[in-house]
């Protein structure tokens, strides 16, 4: 248990120096500082102090231990207490203060100190500069930046790195150029930083300058050059780095590690990645995050998930990358069980109120198909950041919310959050979702008329599918006509099926032409076309098309649903009969069946007639893959629970109306996930008001 050997690691550090002490009646201050120093970093703060108080004359170096003791214990009054007991205060002290100011996260204190002091040093403006860049506020960070009156290298580096991780990546070559003198941290910082802002090829052409001007790079050079290989999936430089920093020694460093399993990874060389990780040269959470991130990038998600588990058994705790990528392949996978778990470690952990991976798990809850649980996550995230507020909305948006999604909206302004693209996305298919026409068009219209440099093809494809929900095809049409930027396959496909929701033939066979164009072989296309010809009677094309279907080879994606039972995915096709459970489904079904039709409803033969697969027997209408999926759920779960099916096509109509009925008569709620939204089946009635 890691707990256990975490105490006891405490218990070791804490009883032996001690011992050696026992037999001193009066201490020395070498001795207090010993012991200070022992108590602090066992966190009993509290013998600190009295210890600190028995201390006949504690000098300033015993004062700025306490203090930063402290500080670094997020106890910034009892700290800013014990400095003004100070009689005496040297620089030393004075910025080790500030520093601890800004450890405790509070900048506003920090600046007064700063402002307070008698006289600064260049460590005391530098750490002041840090201090702003960490809060983000850059203008003041190179106000106070310029205004310095001596500058060292250091000073410069920190502004660089600053500018860097604030995204002012030109800003920071801009300086970088300027600066009198540059070391291999200023290179190093100005690598990493190009990297992390997207610039991977202007990051190794800089590593390439950094080694031809004749500078030894350090490990952490290597790091970010390694990074930004894997980024650019550029293994051939890649594994000449590697064996550079095998041959001079600096594979030992745990970052090097981790970004060589990156790189090997992304360049879908996992065996490689798994030879680092095996030669076991330092088994911390770094190198094992970057082996679970890598497994997940290469879709092996139960893998990832398997890696999290060894983790925790052996002893290593997860940080908030560790836990964003777990959650990531849960999501992946639907497997909110494990989701579910691992938001329990996260609480454990105390990171419940951590933005990073209260995100995570709010990205990972709305996917899975639970709202009310991704809700109670984003209440109780401590500092909400724009993604946060994001992922509630497009979240809350998918499931058709529509007035949950608003409502957080207002919230966010109110928290004066700035909207970006994401959010409006979010609104647009919130909008589109939940039946919104008057609020969609208000919200177009601010976007073009306010944000129009920020408008994507997915505004334009939510607001085609807000007009054609309500049958305004035409001017759904004209706003497609009238896009700055190319419309995309995706749009026209959103057109073509409001056509066949209203039945528009003329609309449809123009949007079915530019799809056409645009992507020859889109079955979904193809598809669409033959119903609205069927449901309008023109069965002589209906036949043309399905010939050119045949010509050109083009097949209609089969169904497919599943549902995750405690870590497993079963499988359904349509009329499947392949599962162990299959006489128990099959029964199942066709005593709804029965149930149904009591209840007064009629299959709905359009959805197997005008099928482009014709062959498909009537009665394979009520053996729907989802249909199966949902009868296996009903006979392998507790009574009541909720189900959650997912489909990698939209939902047919007439299983629709059919798992409406089928929630009221099992009184379940069902959840399903198809390919473009998500639909809450209670009681006869479904989320998305009958549109999808
Ligand atoms: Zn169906
Ligand atoms: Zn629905």
């Amino acid at each position: 248990m890691p707990t256990f050997r975490a105490i006891f690691q405490s218990f070791k550090n804490f009883s032996k120096p001690l011992m050696g002490l026992m037999n001193y009646t009066k201490y020395s201050v070498p001795s207090y500082k010993l012991l200070l120093h022992n108590y602090i970093r066992n966190q009993r703060l509290d013998l600190a102090r009295k210890l600190f108080d028995e201390i006949p004359s504690p000098n300033s170096h015993l004062y700025t231990i306490m203090i930063a003791g402290y500080t670094q214990n997020n106890r910034l009054n009892d700290a800013l207490a014990l400095f003004d007991d100070m009689s005496v205060r040297d620089m030393v002290s004075w910025n080790s203060m500030l520093k601890g100011c800004l450890d405790c996260g509070n900048l506003a204190v920090a600046t007064k100190m700063f402002y307070k002091m008698p006289e600064r040093n260049v460590v005391s403006w530098t750490t002041m500069v840090n201090g702003y860049l960490r809060f983000g506020h850059v203008d003041e960070a190179e106000e106070l930046f310029y205004e310095m009156p001596v500058k060292d290298v250091a000073a410069w580096n920190s502004m660089i790195y600053g500018y860097c991780c604030n995204g002012r990546v030109e800003d920071a070559l801009n300086l970088f150029e300027e600066m009198p003198c540059r070391n291999v941290i200023s290179w190093t910082s100005m690598i990493g930083g190009l990297d992390s802002n997207g610039m991977h090829d202007e990051s190794l052409f800089l590593f390439k300058k950094m080694v031809g001007f004749g500078i030894v790079p350090t490990s952490s050079t290597f790091a970010c050059v390694l990074a930004a290989c894997a980024n650019v999936l550029d293994v051939c430089l890649g594994v000449q780095v590697h064996a550079y920093v095998v041959k001079i020694g600096c594979c030992f460093d745990e970052f090097i590690s981790a970004s060589l399993i990156t790189l090997y990874a992304n360049c879908k060389q996992i065996e490689n990645a798994y030879n680092i990780f095996d030669e076991k040269l330092h088994m911390n959470v770094v190198v094992w995050t970057a082996l679970l991130t890598g497994n997940g990038l290469n879709g092996k998600h139960e893998k990832a998930m398997t890696i999290f588990s060894d983790m925790i058994k052996g002893g290593i705790f997860p940080n908030q990358s560790t836990f964003t990528s777990v959650l990531s392949s849960c999501c992946r996978v639907e497997a909110i069980d494990r989701g579910r778990e691992i938001h329990m470690l996260a609480i454990k952990l105390g990171l419940e109120n951590d933005v990073f991976v209260g995100n995570s798990l709010i990205v990972m809850y709305c996917e899975c198909g639970n709202v009310n649980d991704a809700v109670a996550v984003f209440r109780k995230i401590g500092k909400k950041n724009i993604v946060s507020w994001n992922s509630m909305i497009v979240g809350s948006a998918k499931h058709g919310y529509g007035q949950l999604t608003l409502t957080l909206f207002n919230q966010m302004i109110c928290a004066g959050v700035d909207s970006d693209e994401i959010t409006f996305t979010g609104l647009l298919s919130a909008c589109s979702h939940s039946g919104m026409l008057q609020k969609g068009r208000s919200f177009f219209d601010y976007m073009s008329r306010y944000k129009s440099n920020k408008m994507k093809l997915q505004h334009y494809a939510c607001m085609v599918d807000i007009l054609g929900r309500f049958g305004k095809l035409e001017e759904a049409e004209e706003l497609i006509r009238n896009m700055p930027m190319e419309p995309s396959s995706t749009i026209w496909l959103a057109l073509l099926s409001a056509c066949r929701m209203h039945s528009n033939l003329g609309v449809a066979e123009r949007a079915a032409k530019h799809i056409l164009n645009l992507e020859p072989h889109c079955s979904a296309a193809y598809v669409l076309l033959c119903n609205i010809y069927a449901s309008a009677g023109k069965w002589s094309d209906v036949s043309r098309f399905r010939l050119k279907m045949k010509q050109g080879g083009i097949v209609k994606q089969p169904g497919c649903s599943w549902v995750n039972l405690k870590g497993v995915k079963h499988e359904f096709l349509s009329g499947d009969r392949s599962h162990p459970l299959s006489e128990n489904i099959y029964k199942k079904l066709d005593w709804l069946g029965g149930k149904l039709k009591e209840f007064g409803y009629t299959p709905d033969q359009r959805f197997s007639l005008h099928d482009v697969e014709d062959e498909q027997k009537e009665e394979m209408l009520s053996y729907h893959s989802e249909r199966l999926a949902i009868a296996f759920a009903l006979v392998s779960t507790v009574e009541s629970s909720t189900i959650t099916v997912i489909k990698n096509l939209r939902v047919c109509g007439d299983c629709h109306s059919a798992i409406k009925l089928m929630a009221k008569i099992t009184e379940r709620e069902i959840v399903l996930r198809d390919s473009s939204r998500f639909h809450h089946f209670r009681n006869g009635i479904c989320s998305c008001g009958d549109y999808w």
